[in-house]
């Protein structure tokens, strides 16, 4: 009580905490005792086509590995020791039955570990449809574009089959506009840290934002609502810490306590790629007069997609997003921070960093792993990374 009256936006703060921490899949078993006939689909990260899934009438579930809640004693046994740690504890999610209520999972085209974990989960669970999402990399609406859409309508008809409601423009267009409010909220959220990262911590909107995993965007748009106006009405205490983006994190994630010791050894973390999916598209989805809602949705991935490694660009360079990112939020430097042995990420630092070293800023890096439990070298890391900026700006 006297937490939400110190703080307006407490209430709502611990109720994102427990969605975001249901590794149980609480809500998803409360869905689907609502709602037997429906689908729960479990979808990888990075992206997933979340609005054709609810306007299929099923949930999609967004799974993130086990974090570094759960021992990982099964899911090792699986994979090789020099890959990253999200497909193992997604297996020991699986074997451990916490996944039983989803009823179908989608394996998109991000790297091959997720096309490995795709392949095992058939094998392990062949009594539930499992889809491998081919995502274009072909991004002339003409070609890229039509192949997704047809990849839409194939994942639309298996999932048909499974038992969830035949696709009706009209409930896509619905599905579609939820997804465009809940985008606005993420978007207004992030203009509040960028605004004042004081008002809102990046560890609180990698919260609020991660709780929309297993609800629909109407839900999850109706929680950032009430966050982004709580937090409005914060009264808030300012630190002189540097402005950092984060980059790296878009799949396996950090541990949020990492994130907060980034937080205290002053780094005010005002744009990153953590949970990207929720992010991915850049603006609202369109649907053109007369233009069927799956080619729209299509549409947007080709056209608006967020710049990321397992993104092919073809007239870009690389780094070159990021390098105006930096610009044009203004921020201090960058921290990579990629999951250990996470190819798209650790492919791309290099070029990364050469596009950030052209235009002199500042950045570090560190590799994670999603159970990381010290975060004592990275907090001092951190720390030595903000005063330097500070004392030295872009000669660090
Ligand atoms: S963390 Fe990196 S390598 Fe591992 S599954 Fe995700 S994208 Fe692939």
């Amino acid at each position: 009580m006297i937490r939400e009256r110190l703080d307006p936006a407490a209430e709502v703060l611990a109720r994102a905490e427990v969605l975001a921490d249901d590794l149980e899949m609480r809500s998803v078993r409360a869905f689907k005792e609502a709602n037997p006939t429906a689908l729960v689909v479990g979808h990888m990260p990075i992206y997933a086509p979340r609005p054709l899934f609810e306007a299929l009438g099923c949930l999609p579930v967004a799974i993130f590995g086990a974090g570094d809640q759960l021992d990982i004693i099964r899911g090792d046994s699986y994979f090789q020791s020099y890959i990253c740690h999200i497909p193992r504890s997604t297996i020991e999610l699986g074997l451990s039955g916490r996944l039983e209520s989803v009823d179908a999972m989608v394996f998109p085209s991000i790297c091959d570990v997720i096309r490995n974990l795709g392949g095992m989960w058939k094998l392990l669970f062949p009594d539930r449809l499992s889809i491998y999402l081919d995502l274009p990399q072909n991004f002339d609406s003409a070609i890229g574009g039509r192949f997704y859409a047809g990849e839409l309508r194939r994942i639309a008809r298996e999932l048909e089959k499974k038992g969830a409601k035949p696709l009706q423009a009209e409930a896509l267009l619905l599905a579609i506009a939820d997804e465009n409010r809940r985008r606005e909220l993420i978007t207004e959220l992030d203009a509040l840290r960028r605004e004042d990262p004081s008002r809102v911590r990046a560890s609180e909107a990698y919260t609020v934002v991660r709780a929309g995993a297993a609800l629909t965007a109407r839900a999850h748009a109706d929680l950032l609502d009430e966050f982004v106006t709580a937090a409005k009405q914060r009264h808030v205490r300012h630190f002189d810490n540097v402005r950092v983006v984060l980059c790296g994190s878009f799949c396996e994630q950090p541990p949020l306590a990492l994130i907060r010791s980034l937080e205290k050894a002053g780094c005010d973390i005002v744009d990153d790629d953590f949970q990207l999916g929720w992010r991915m598209i850049e603006s609202a989805i369109e649907v053109r007069d007369g233009e069927d809602p799956v080619d729209a949705l299509a549409r947007a991935y080709i056209e608006q997609g967020r710049p990321t490694a397992s993104r092919y660009i073809a007239d870009e360079i690389k780094g070159a997003d990021l390098a105006r990112r930096v610009r044009r939020l203004p921020a201090d430097g960058v921290i990579f921070a990629a999951a250990s042995f996470c190819d798209p990420a650790l492919l791309d630092q290099p070029m990364l960093e050469a596009a950030l070293r052209q235009q002199n800023i500042p950045f570090t890096s560190f590799k994670f792993a999603e159970n990381t439990g010290q975060f004592q070298v990275i907090r001092e890391q951190a720390g030595a990374f903000s005063d330097a900026v500070k004392l030295w700006g872009a000669n660090v």
